[in-house]
């Protein structure tokens, strides 16, 4: 792309066929990505994402995807293709720091879901959804380099979006007038501080979270996903890939939290902009000697480690308003949450397809993401609010406060009602109780007839 140049390189000609607004999609993540595969099912023709990275790249680690999220990806056509690369989770356990059990859960088809919950590596996941908008949609439509610097609202109601992009040493600035612009990028989006000017970074709780991908002898993992510690410091260890080769060897991702040393905590803070910060595996490994989980070591997984991300824990202030004329937001961009009970990636994807159906049944794009955002806005809202207290995992934490030197008996602590009640308060407030995901999706949308 040439320095200066016209909003026209931007964006395909008008189509004869389908619904003829023009989106543009602020962002090339999974939210992103997911969005622009959503509005082309649903007949929109005209759909450009601008992604800020000089290329979709192969990045981050592992991601459970919940049963709302694998049904939309079903619709979407792209099931066979995500399962090729991922593993299905079919049991998720809670453990006591002392190593004792709280409480084991089937998941997907076991927990009575028609779609699966999928453990995958984020690279994986990335690859199927921008393969599939470009073999969908066209080379065209998925355009890298160029970031958003700017929204303004013009007269009539669109959005002007300034756009920065780099070739080499060459960098240039152009401005799009699209119908409608959907901002989809991410936590520190910019589309969100365009419409949201004075919020500033995303507020940090003090905790770290440490990231990162090992392969290991399946046996060596076990076939469930742990969640183990309690609210000061905990470790979530699941595999993600089937065992292959002569080793068995299988994708185990981790992510731990832990407070940030109280000495160098201002110097976190300071920090917090830095993501994909690589560290050694020894800045935190001694903090997780001993945590064996029936036969799965912590350590050994993380010293398996080819490398570690350390990040700040942070999320985003629940927003009273996404949408403002023909400008909303989607995915981390509206609602980012802490990383507990598996809904940041999943939610993202639920929010696209629900923002593709709203549009598709309104012919004034305005009251369309209108539409969307009463559908999703409360809900998200909630698990924001939850996840800030724990989500799901709170029963770490009670069987800590409990008992926080281990149990014999877990019931004991913490009873089997209460455990149950937990998880289903929270499935509920995010809409993901398999009574509700069974029903189908509910953002099928049919296409137009033409002639
Ligand atoms: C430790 C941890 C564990 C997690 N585990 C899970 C899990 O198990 N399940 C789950 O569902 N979720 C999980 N999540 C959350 C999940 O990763 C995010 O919610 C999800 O990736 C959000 O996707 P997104 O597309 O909205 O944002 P992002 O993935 O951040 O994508 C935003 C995109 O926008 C681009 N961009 C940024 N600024 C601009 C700009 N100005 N112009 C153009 N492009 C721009 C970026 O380059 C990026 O490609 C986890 C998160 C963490 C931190």
């Amino acid at each position: 792309m040439s320095p200066h140049t016209s909003s026209h390189a931007y964006f395909p000609a008008r189509s004869p066929y389908g619904r003829s607004p023009h989106v543009v999609i602020a962002g090339g993540g999974i939210a992103g990505l997911t969005t622009a595969l959503s509005l082309h099912a649903a007949g929109f023709e005209r759909v450009t994402v601008v992604e800020a990275a000089a290329a979709i790249r192969p990045v981050g680690a592992g991601l459970n995807l919940l049963p709302n999220a694998v049904r939309e990806l079903d619709a979407l056509g792209l099931l066979d293709a995500l399962e090729a690369g991922a593993l299905r989770t079919r049991e998720l356990r809670y453990y006591h720091r002392s190593g004792g059990l709280i409480s084991r859960e089937p998941r997907g088809l076991g927990a009575g879901y028609r779609w699966p919950q999928l453990s995958v590596h984020r690279a994986h996941l990335q690859q199927v959804l921008a393969g599939a908008v470009r073999a969908r949609l066209g080379a065209a439509a998925l355009v890298t380099g160029v970031r958003v610097s700017g929204v303004e609202p013009l007269p009539d109601g669109r959005p002007r979006l300034r756009l920065e992009h780099r070739a080499g040493a060459v960098r240039g600035r152009a401005s799009l007038e699209p119908d409608v612009l959907v901002g989809a990028d991410g936590i520190r989006s910019a589309v969100r501080a365009a419409l949201h000017p004075g919020e500033g970074g995303p507020p940090w709780n003090g905790m770290l979270v440490w990231r990162g991908v090992s392969r290991m002898p399946a046996r060596a993992v076990g076939s469930f996903m742990l969640i183990a510690g309690d609210d000061r410091q905990k470790a979530v260890v699941y595999p993600m890939s089937r065992p292959t080769g002569p080793g068995r060897e299988v994708l185990v991702n981790w992510a731990l939290a832990r407070p940030a040393d109280s000495g160098c905590a201002a110097a976190e803070e300071r920090r917090r902009g830095d993501w994909d910060r690589c560290v050694p595996v020894e800045t935190f490994l001694p903090f997780y000697e001993g945590w064996e989980f029936d036969g799965v070591r912590v350590p050994d997984i993380l010293r398996a480690a080819d490398s570690a991300h350390e990040y700040p824990m942070v999320d985003r202030e629940p927003l009273d308003r996404w949408t403002h004329g023909r400008t909303t937001l989607l995915g981390d961009a509206a609602h980012a949450m802490y990383p507990t009970g598996s809904n940041g990636a999943t939610q993202s994807i639920v929010d696209a397809r629900a923002l593709a159906h709203a549009l598709a049944r309104h012919d004034d794009p305005a009251e369309g993401l209108a539409a969307y955002e009463a559908e999703r806005r409360p809900a998200m809202t909630a698990l924001q609010r939850a996840n800030r207290r724990l989500g799901p995992e709170v029963v770490i934490n009670l069987a800590h406060e409990r008992a926080p030197d281990g149990f014999t008996d877990i019931h004991d602590v913490v009873p089997a009602a209460e455990l149950a009640a937990v998880a289903g308060r929270y499935a509920t407030a995010g809409a993901f109780d398999a009574d509700t995901v069974n029903q189908g999706s509910p953002y099928e949308v049919p296409l137009p007839v033409i002639g």
